[in-house]
């Protein structure tokens, strides 16, 4: 196999980016949108007819449609066809992850199934266990399960209190442990259990099969939304597991549960971004049917500026996120072409970018809270009536910012590991940011005024890296190691790292879309990056005031004169793009950018 050039995961903060490098989702072929179909056809058939019952657990029907979606092949997407799965690109289960994730609760349980539940044992298994196990839960005749949290260890996953202890007779490890918060516990068949092997101090992982002795599975949690997920405690008491079912290397397991969540990131992103758009079809429904002051709701300048700005933030982390899904898959073929199997190249392609997958559960999750609480707001009195579709979608979009590492423990991680990567030389950081620090003592321009429309926005995209280089260069300068203990100023740049991202994808895209449409058909979408181009310079601009004078000593002034040079741009008719905008979105009473 030929050798694949990639490019590095965070490398998007000092290099420049062209359009022609990037995947925009204009370009899935004619399998990958059948694939989509068949999701949707699926939902419209099975699941959103039975959301209700769903909810309300009726009949053990989640298990049920878990089992249906076996039967059309859709639990086996990503699995190699060596254990009867369809081995479709990472890039083609993303797409099929947008669709699903517009299910509610049932994107929930289809998620920790084949994401959560399956990858472990697919990516870290050995021949024997996946035989055994993966095309029982490529069929659905087998629900998966990741059993990672407990009551004392939540984001602190690695303190469990979960151990196991190799029996006299060396046959098995005999577990015992709680864990909380299951996704799939009422029903799983198979746990992918974390445990720690007698006195080691990290934690090992293992294939746990519910019905053997000793596991039992406590009632539903009650939640505030996604109702219809089975969300369970569960216990181990003396459960004999055998030998043979430890997964990866004693004591790899953190290292499992942790370079699994970083799919589960980008993954969760997909299903917000398929969330909104179904969302943001209700949205747009009601308000041309409503009236009001003798109009269509639709019509008034208020409701087009939320219906607008839904389309603006779903559209741009759409750029982002098949941005960075097409690069994980360039990585993964990168991999096996230097020799790595299947599931060693899935894991080192996707930790390429766990840079990237963290801001983009960020940003998705996010996207999605500000999507569904503008779309209860467009319902007015009856958004808050539990009979509107609106309800639904505003309580099951909460946990997102919660679940896959938390919002808060994600944004710590963007720039902590942009930062050590760096200082891994995975990427030069401090390089390019010591020639910005040199750049702000004699600033220039931005523009020079001759720029075409695509040449202005990569100017300011440049100016904004710009920005996020000098905060990152000069705030590691001054707090050295008290940095870890300065959270704020983390998230402040982390902000700042995300608008950053999510502007020069939604550039990058539309600029190729035009390459491949010409400037006509992308009328619409330049309006879309004109109000995130926009945006972003101020929230860069916002984060980064934050946080400078949060660190700064003597040279604030310096660092906010140089911050403001690069997050200064043009004023725009924000109102009449966002018009323009929702406009198109009631004439078409559905997303379609
Ligand atoms: C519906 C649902 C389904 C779930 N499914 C699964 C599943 O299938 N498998 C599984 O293993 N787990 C699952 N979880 C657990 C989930 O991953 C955890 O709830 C999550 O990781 C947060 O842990 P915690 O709830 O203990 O919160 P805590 O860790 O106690 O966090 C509480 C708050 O403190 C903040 N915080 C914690 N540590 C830090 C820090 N170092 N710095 C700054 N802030 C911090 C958090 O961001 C949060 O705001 C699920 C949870 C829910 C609610």
């Amino acid at each position: 196999m030929s050798k694949v050039e990639i490019k590095t995961g965070g490398e998007f903060l000092v290099k420049d980016i062209d359009a022609n490098d990037i995947f925009i989702p204009e370009e899935f072929e004619e399998e990958q949108q059948m694939i989509l179909q068949t999701c949707y056809d699926f939902l419209d058939a099975e699941v959103i007819p039975n959301l209700d019952k769903i909810d309300k657990k009726e009949n053990n029907i989640m298990r049920t449609l878990i089992s249906k979606a076996g039967e059309l092949g859709l639990l086996g997407i990503a699995v190699p066809e060596e254990y009867e799965g369809f081995n479709q690109s990472f890039l083609t289960t993303m797409y099929a992850n947008e669709a699903i994730g517009s299910s509610f609760s049932y994107a929930v349980a289809y998620m920790a199934h084949t994401g959560i539940g399956t990858l472990p044992l697919l990516y870290y298994g050995n021949e024997k266990q996946k035989q055994k196990y993966i095309p029982r839960m490529a069929s659905g005749e087998m629900a998966a399960a990741y059993c990672l949290t407990e009551p004392n260890a939540g984001s602190d996953a690695n303190s469990g209190a979960s151990r196991a202890t190799l029996s006299e007779d060396g046959k098995h490890y005999i577990l015992n442990g709680q864990k909380m918060w299951i996704t799939n516990g009422g029903f799983a068949d198979i746990l992918t259990v974390f445990a720690k092997i007698d006195n080691d101090r990290v934690l090992s992982a293992f294939l746990v099969e519910s019905d053997w002795e000793g596991v039992t599975v406590n009632p539903e949690e009650h939640k505030m939304g996604i109702k219809g997920s089975s969300t369970t405690q569960l216990f181990f008491s003396d459960v004999k597991v055998p030998v043979e079912n430890l997964l990866g290397k004693r004591g790899e397991g953190f290292r499992i549960a942790l370079n699994i969540l970083h799919i589960g990131r980008i993954k969760l992103a997909a299903n917000s971004l398929g969330s909104a758009k179904r969302t943001i079809n209700y949205a747009v429904n009601y308000a041309n049917e409503r009236k009001q002051f003798g109009k269509h709701i639709s019509s008034f300048g208020a409701i087009q500026h939320k219906l607008a700005e839904q389309v603006i933030r779903t559209y741009a982390a759409e750029s982002s996120i098949y941005r960075a899904s097409k690069q994980i898959d360039t990585a993964i073929a990168h991999y096996e072409s230097e020799g790595l199997e299947h599931g060693a190249a899935h894991i080192e392609g996707s930790a390429q970018y766990a840079v990237e997958c963290a801001l983009l559960k960020v940003y998705g999750s996010e996207m999605l809270d500000y999507v569904v609480d503008e779309a209860v707001q467009i319902y007015g009195g009856m958004g808050f009536s539990a009979d509107m579709p609106v309800d639904r979608a505003y309580r099951d979009s909460r946990i997102n910012r919660i679940f896959e590492g938390t919002n808060e423990i994600n944004r710590l991680l963007v720039v902590d590991t942009a930062i050590k990567d760096a200082q891994k030389n995975k990427y030069d950081l401090f390089g390019p940011a010591a020639e910005v620090m040199k750049e702000i003592e004699n600033l220039k321009p931005v523009l020079d005024g001759s720029e075409s429309y695509y040449e202005e926005k990569h100017k300011y995209v440049k100016a904004f890296k710009k920005a996020v280089l000098m905060a990152i260069y000069s705030m590691t300068d001054t707090l050295q190691r008290k940095l870890a203990f300065e959270q704020e100023i983390m998230m402040n740049v982390t902000d700042m790292m995300i608008q950053l991202y999510v502007a020069e994808s939604t550039l990058l895209r539309v600029e190729k879309l035009e390459t491949i449409k010409g400037a006509e058909a992308v009328k619409l979408q330049r309006d879309i990056l004109d109000v995130v181009i926009y945006d972003a310079a101020a929230k860069i601009q916002k984060s980064g005031k934050d946080a400078i004078y949060s660190y700064a000593e003597n040279n604030a002034n310096v660092l906010i004169k140089a911050l403001e040079h690069f997050t200064t741009v043009k004023g725009l008719n924000v109102k009449d793009n966002r018009r323009r905008i929702a406009t198109h979105l009631i004439e078409e009473n559905k997303y379609k950018f």
